[in-house]
């Protein structure tokens, strides 16, 4: 899922349930998000956005969050905000640097597949992405699961062409 679509989500789900809402966004909402949540985020009157911010820092008090320093991207200005609560939308990292190049990534570190016959198979035969991992995926529930059945078809094939080089 895009990382602004689940933040606007939460935005909509988390208001109702706290006094004030602060989010801190590097650019307009109107950037990347859809104008349909963009007008549902606009009629929380309790929550406030900070278009141009960076957040910094956190302020701890004992074992809890007290506050966060959020700065100003155009002024440099650093300001803190009083806040117990935080949560963070801001994309995904894959976890696939203990591969250690065994399979084809791409850039960002996805998983690349065999794009030119809807194949699940990675670089290394026999070895299949599936899910947010792989490129190109939508990053979705329903797609990771579709994905799932998709390699479980492909597997059973590859283990039978095998077993027929093999005998
Ligand atoms: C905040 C948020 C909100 C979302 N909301 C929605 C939504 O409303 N609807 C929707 O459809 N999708 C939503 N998604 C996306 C959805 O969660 C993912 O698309 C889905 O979980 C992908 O499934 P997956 O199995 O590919 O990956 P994951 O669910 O990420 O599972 C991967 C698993 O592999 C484990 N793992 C990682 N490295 C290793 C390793 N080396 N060895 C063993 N295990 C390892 C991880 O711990 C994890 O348990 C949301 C995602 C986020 C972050």
């Amino acid at each position: 899922m895009n990382p602004t679509l689940a933040a606007g989500r939460a935005i909509v789900f988390l208001a109702p349930h706290v006094k004030r809402l602060h989010v801190f966004v590097r650019r307009d909402l109107s950037a990347t998000m859809s104008r349909y949540l963009i007008d549902r985020i606009s009629a929380l009157c309790n929550v406030e956005i900070h278009v141009g911010t960076d957040l910094t820092e956190l302020a701890p008090s004992g074992d809890r969050l007290a506050g966060a320093i959020v700065r100003d991207r155009a002024s440099g200005t650093s300001t803190r905000h009083e806040i117990c609560l935080l949560f963070l939308f801001i994309g995904a990292t894959p976890h696939t640097r203990w591969l250690n190049g065994s399979v084809t990534t791409d850039d960002k570190g996805f998983i690349l597949t065999d794009a030119s016959d809807s194949s699940l198979e990675t670089s290394m035969p026999g070895v299949y992405a599936i899910g947010d991992v792989r490129a190109g995926s939508t990053k979705r529930v329903a797609a990771a699961v579709g994905d799932g059945a998709v390699a479980i078809s492909q597997i059973h094939s590859y283990l039978s062409r095998l077993s027929k080089e093999v005998a």
